[in-house]
């Protein structure tokens, strides 16, 4: 229902600040309108900046259209990929320019796609290189090359002055008029609940429902997840669009791998073995499951895709998840190869340090420690007699230099021979969700019939076009490109008032 009184007044309102809240923001204002940006959480950058920063791109558009066809399989509209490939193609042009502008360069960070689809040789990815003018963001730990490009996001921002930003501030609600249209929003500030009037349009960009816990059980078919994301997100953009009438997809695709979760941090952490797979970088560990048998290439292709999917598999014997959580082993010799994790928080409320020697950890008791493997699997409740077979198998496969069970690419395997012995526990961890309100190529949000909901835009995450692979340093991009539809859409709406 409409308010009898705004308390707040703009032409474009944008929900949630990372990168595609950001660059809705920048185009709106650049197309002449007035744009505020309301964030949740008390310092903006959500998951855009933990991430790695690499943006994928393609070369030319019939190749790229391909590759997005394979790689999304049937699960979204072909209007909308070919928006995105259009975009994917256009795309190192705009990220040199928002760089260069702020005295950044990009460079090519990767040639070639993840997956082995036509049009993977026409891919490539780009990121922004860090100079001495990035300072970081005081609030968030563990980030790299994400933090370099949020660096530059914001930098362009902070270039428009008229863009409000506004932090601790969560959008609660969508107000829309008689005719469903999106006038406005409800936004929280100071245990205030302020009407803010949207005269063109609302661009939704809060990201994922990692820590919903309801919106979890409803939609993942894997349970028992835990998310590395920031604690904000909680679905809040995917339940107001909802309740404004909109279409969801996607909502069961995932980005994520597995890791760690420890005493006193509600953030998960993931492995260390992050973005894309190098086929000669030594793994320490084999993974088990709870009767200590292997059941998957530790680290498969996307390992933060189908890293999480192994671990789904649900036993129709013992009706439960057995491989949930898993279980880590390793040796002395895998433990001094470096920290087995990477915390990354983008929260001033936590922080944890890993040691580079997996020692410290050992200590705390993350890490369980014993002279055999006997011992381990005691002390897990593995039964002993499996886990022995797994390892001597495993180092059979190592001294034949193939692992014949899984497929590991053999430079990245390492035996699992000298005392002590070592195991943490790992969970399936959520990078982010990827599903959400449906949009068309505008970026508008659907309801169930196809229909634009009037005034509503999204971008980012929160209702991502991949609904089948991550594909590998797409999200970024989708971020960027859709951001900056949603901006432009947003911004060429007739005022309503
Ligand atoms: C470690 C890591 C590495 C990654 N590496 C890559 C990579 O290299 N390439 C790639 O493509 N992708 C990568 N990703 C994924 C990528 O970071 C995300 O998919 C992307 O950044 C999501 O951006 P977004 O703008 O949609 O959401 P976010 O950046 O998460 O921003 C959403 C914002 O909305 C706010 N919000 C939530 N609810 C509300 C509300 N009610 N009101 C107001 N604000 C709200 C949140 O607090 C948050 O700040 C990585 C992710 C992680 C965590």
């Amino acid at each position: 229902m409409v308010p009898e009184r705004w308390d707040l007044e703009y032409d474009v309102v944008v929900a949630g600040y990372g990168y595609a809240g950001g660059m809705a923001a920048i185009t709106a204002h650049d197309a002449g309108a007035r744009v505020a940006i309301f964030e949740k959480m008390a310092h903006f950058g959500g998951n855009s900046m933990l991430s790695g920063g690499s943006c994928a791109v393609g070369t030319e558009y019939e190749p790229t259209l391909a590759y997005l066809e394979r790689t999304c399989a049937d699960a979204t509209d072909r209007e909308v990929l070919e928006t995105f490939a259009r975009g994917m193609v256009e795309f190192p042009g705009t990220l040199a320019r928002l760089a260069g502008e702020v005295g950044f360069e990009t460079v090519v960070s990767r040639r070639g796609a993840t997956y082995p689809f036509p049009g993977a040789d026409q891919m490539f990815a780009v990121r922004v290189t860090r100079n001495e003018t990035y300072k970081g963001f005081p609030w968030a730990k563990g980030i790299k090359a994400g933090g370099t490009l949020f660096w530059v996001l914001a930098e362009q921002v902070n270039r428009r002055p008229q863009i409000e930003v506004c932090c601790n501030a969560p959008v609660r609600d969508l107000v829309t008029d008689g005719n469903g249209a999106v006038v406005g929003l409800v936004v929280e500030i100071e245990g205030q609940r302020l009407n803010v009037l949207a005269r063109r349009a609302v661009v939704l960009c809060t990201g994922g429902f990692e820590h919903n816990q309801r919106l979890r059980s409803h939609y993942l078919q894997i349970q028992r997840t835990v998310a590395m994301s920031p604690l904000g997100h909680t679905g809040d953009g995917i339940l107001m669009a909802q309740k404004a009438g909109a279409a969801l997809w996607h909502m069961w695709h995932l980005h994520g791998g597995y890791g760690f979760q420890v005493p006193d941090l509600p953030i998960a952490i993931r492995h260390s073995f992050e973005g894309y797979r190098e086929e000669n970088r030594r793994m320490p560990w084999i993974a088990v499951d709870r009767f200590g048998r292997r059941f998957m290439d530790e680290y498969p292709p996307a390992p933060q895709d189908t890293g999480i999917r192994a671990l789904e598999y649900y036993d129709p014997d013992i009706q439960d998840y057995p491989r949930i959580p898993c279980y880590l082993v390793f040796d002395e010799e895998g433990r001094r190869l470096g920290p087995i994790a990477h915390p990354k928080i983008n929260d001033d409320r936590y922080s944890l340090e890993w040691s580079e020697d997996n020692l410290a950890e050992v200590e705390r008791g993350y890490i369980t420690r014993a002279d055999t493997l006997e011992e381990l699997s005691e002390g897990l409740g593995i039964p002993g007699e499996t886990l022995l077979e797994t390892v001597e198998r495993w180092n059979a496969n190592c001294r034949l230099g193939r692992d014949r069970d899984y497929r590991r690419p053999v430079g990245t395997m390492v035996p699992v021979k000298t005392p002590p012995f070592y195991c943490i526990a790992a969970w399936p961890v959520i990078t982010n969700t990827q599903g959400g309100p449906v949009h068309n190529a505008r970026q508008q949000v659907l309801d169930p019939y196809g229909q634009p909901i009037l005034r509503l835009y999204k971008a980012g995450e929160m209702g991502s076009l991949f609904g089948h692979l991550y594909l590998l340093a797409g999200n970024l991009t989708e971020c960027f490109v859709g951001g900056e539809i949603a901006g432009r859409n947003a911004a060429a709406e007739r005022p309503w008032c």
